[in-house]
């Protein structure tokens, strides 16, 4: 699957075997799993649910929504600090499909995955303390 790298935007082909073994990034070096939201999109998002050994945190946003900014924050600093669970952004306008098979219908939207399934969701942007809240008691 194609992943595009968080720190320096390079598209990195990662094999579905491979997901899991810490993928590094060709042309930067840096982690491409960890530590940052990773950008997903209608092409590669069911791979990744299917290979992610983690739980997988996505945010469902887009760039005209101001409350999907402003959580934007909170976002990656959760993904900071829990390198357990895997933290993806998808772009809703770039990738309808996606936004059509979840019934994404407000954003920002979170969704909370284990084993490729949907644990838990919620609309809205939440503030630090309720999203760490929120992410304790999906993966509970
Ligand atoms: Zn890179």
């Amino acid at each position: 699957m194609i992943i595009r790298c968080p720190h320096c935007r390079s598209q990195n082909r990662v094999r579905s075997e491979r997901f899991n073994d810490e993928p590094t990034c060709g042309h930067c070096s840096k982690a491409l799993l960890a530590g940052v939201p990773v950008a997903m999109t209608d092409e590669n998002f069911a791979e990744v649910l299917a290979a992610s050994q983690r739980p997988v945190v996505a945010d469902f946003w887009a760039a005209w929504c101001g409350p999907c900014r402003g959580f934007a924050p909170v976002f990656a600093q959760a993904a900071a600090r829990h390198p357990e669970w895997l933290f993806v952004k998808v772009d809703t306008d770039a990738n309808p499909q996606l936004s059509q098979q979840l019934s994404i219908r407000s954003i920002p939207t979170l969704a909370a995955f284990c084993d490729g399934k949907v644990v838990e969701r919620v609309s809205g942007a939440l503030q630090a303390v309720q999203f760490e809240q929120w992410l304790a008691s999906a993966f509970r």
